[in-house]
């Protein structure tokens, strides 16, 4: 695995994990669960973030103290990561957030930006871009690259589960992008041979399609 790939072998994210995954689990718990992961792994993606140090007077005493010293923004891709947002900004409430809309056009596979507020000048130093699923790489990669075009110093991708192929994507196009993941599954699903097969490109395992899970869709 290459070096800025952080995969999570934390009991607490595992364990999620796994009722994440299964079928049986209704939206709104997949909701919750989605919101869990991403606080923990936004934990774990943030331990590296700059600090200033402050002073602060206790009720006795004035002494040392520390406040984050970089603007961060959280970049949510439209709409899987949505779910991701809350937990991780609960963490940090000053952080910004900064939606980016991109589809997959199904006739040549390639990522299409539909939504982009983004002012002219950066407004933060870090953005933490939020996905649940890197699958193809696609949606990551042109997200890391309007991003890198906007100005943003320091970029790490936060999702829950990758595909190799994502991950290899990803990792090519931008190798100064730290990955946080919970796991890297097997392979994507090939194009349909029939009706009755998934889409191609879904995660297998994975947990299904993402956005449908949260939002009772499809
Ligand atoms: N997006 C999803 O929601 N699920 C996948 O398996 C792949 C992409």
């Amino acid at each position: 695995m290459a070096d800025r790939v952080f995969m999570s072998n934390h009991p607490l994210i595992l364990h999620k994990l796994a009722l994440i995954r299964s079928a049986g689990t209704e939206f709104k718990k997949f909701r919750e669960l989605l919101r869990e992961i991403a606080m923990l792994l936004g934990y774990e993606a943030t331990r590296d973030l700059a600090l200033r140090e402050t002073r602060v007077i206790t009720p006795l005493a004035e002494t040392k103290g520390f406040e984050l010293a970089e603007k961060i923004g959280l970049v949510p891709i439209l709409r899987a990561g949505l779910g991701m947002v809350e937990g991780i900004w609960e963490l940090m409430p000053s952080a910004e957030v900064w939606h980016i809309g991109i589809y997959r056009d199904h006739k040549t596979l390639q990522p299409v930006q539909y939504y982009n507020k983004l002012p002219v000048s950066p407004t933060v130093q870090v953005c933490l871009v939020l996905d649940p699923m890197l699958a193809t790489g696609g949606s990551a990669v042109a997200t890391v690259n309007v991003l890198k075009a906007w100005g943003t110093r320091r970029i790490k991708f936060v999702g829950v589960i990758a595909a190799p192929e994502g991950l290899r994507a990803l990792i090519t196009a931008h190798p100064d992008v730290d990955i946080h993941i919970a796991a890297v599954d097997d392979h994507l699903t090939p194009p349909p041979a029939s009706p009755s097969d998934p889409p191609e490109g879904y995660i297998v395992p994975g947990l299904g399609d993402a956005g449908d899970r949260q939002f009772g869709t499809g």
